[in-house]
């Protein structure tokens, strides 16, 4: 038997419960609401900005930029066929290689003809050349065993090239495009038919086809397209010289200087990129009439319209294609090329030999 007192007592704990329940539908359960939007909206603030990174995720991974309207338009022709023929991962590469070839201008905007009957001019249709166009670059990508660099270049030099490749170590480099293409120049220039595409090219003697086609089909690739944040000091050292008209340390005339100079110390000072970036040219560099240039010389793409340049190093660090990080080491102080004495000159500017601006006020270091 329950007595009385029980009995309250039982009354008093159902009454505490549905309090406490009123407690939490009332005031509880709107802060866990509250704080399930505010982790929710967190997240989707975190997966937006995540997606503006870069990801380095390989020839593979990335997407064509700079396009031309014209190499656009193709875009659904090009997936349409990269489909058919199984390389649909590699849209984004032919419409980079597109680009090099034509800018997407003409009849035959893949440059197909020579490929498809042996001279230049049998297509005469857009949509023929690039059915033929990716039917070729799968047939090459297949023989390179999807070496992505062999493949684009004997998209330029034909498939001989990827035999010379597999005779050689099996995997493209700049050195063998350099000895095919003068091997090839030897044998042919009797024809009249070759003349060097560029003039770094004369020194090697190879001009046959265009020996720096990979980089210039990656050009138009895997690009960081955002700039933001801050940039990097790209050496710890004095800024000597400033961006604009000077007299001419080696003339003692007026000219312009189109970046600006820092001291540091031959062969010991470290010069870092500046912002996170690609890696477009890096090599040794001569003014085209033949007088001493920019030495080793590094140039970065930020943007679609923005490089930095790191000029007279003693050594190079990186490779052209390579992505590399804010602050990642790109070469050594040094004196190389048109220098009076160790320093580095340091340039920003939209193009890779033009639209110079003052690296001071990009770096935010103001002038001298
Ligand atoms: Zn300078």
């Amino acid at each position: 038997m329950e007595t009385a007192k029980e009995i309250v007592k039982e009354v008093a704990k159902r009454k505490a419960q549905k309090v406490a329940f009123l407690v939490f539908l009332k005031y509880i359960l709107p802060i866990l609401l509250v704080c399930a939007l505010i982790f929710g909206v967190l997240f989707m603030i975190l997966a937006i900005a995540g997606s503006f990174v870069q990801q380095d995720g390989g020839l593979e991974g990335g997407e064509a930029v700079n396009l031309s309207e014209e190499v656009l338009a193709y875009r659904p022709i090009v997936e349409e066929y990269a489909t058919e023929y199984g390389v649909e991962e590699y849209v984004g590469i032919i419409l980079a290689l597109m680009m090099q070839e034509s800018g997407g201008r003409g009849d035959d905007p893949m440059q197909a003809s020579e490929s498809l009957c042996g001279s230049v001019g049998c297509i005469t249709d857009p949509e023929q050349s690039i059915e033929h166009g990716v039917k070729y670059f799968s047939q090459v990508l297949e023989r390179a065993e999807g070496d992505v660099k062999l493949t684009l270049q004997s998209y330029n030099f034909g498939g001989g090239f990827i035999d010379y490749v597999m005779d050689n170590g099996g995997s493209y480099t700049q050195e063998l495009a350099i000895d095919f293409s003068s091997m090839k120049y030897e044998e042919l220039k009797h024809t009249g038919n070759y003349s060097c595409v560029r003039p770094e090219a004369v020194q090697y003697n190879a001009c046959y086809g265009d020996i720096y086609y990979v980089d210039a089909v990656l050009r138009y690739y895997d690009y960081t397209l955002v700039i933001e944040g801050e940039f990097a000091m790209p050496v710890q050292g004095t800024m000597t010289s400033d961006y604009g008209m000077r007299s001419d340390p080696h003339t003692g005339e007026q000219d312009m200087h189109t970046g600006i100079d820092f001291g540091c110390i031959n062969h010991v000072t470290p010069i870092y990129a500046t912002h996170p970036g690609k890696i477009v040219y890096s090599q040794f560099h001569v003014n085209n009439n033949g007088t001493p240039g920019y030495g080793n010389l590094v140039m970065v793409q930020h943007g679609e319209q923005f490089i930095t340049a790191y000029a007279h190093m003693s050594s190079l660090n990186v490779d052209v294609g390579e992505t590399v990080d804010q602050g990642q080491k790109v070469g050594v102080c040094g004196s190389t090329g048109s220098s009076t004495g160790p320093h580095l000159h340091f340039e920003t500017k939209t193009g890779l030999w033009d639209g110079h601006q003052n690296p001071a006020e990009v770096l935010g270091i103001g002038d001298l």
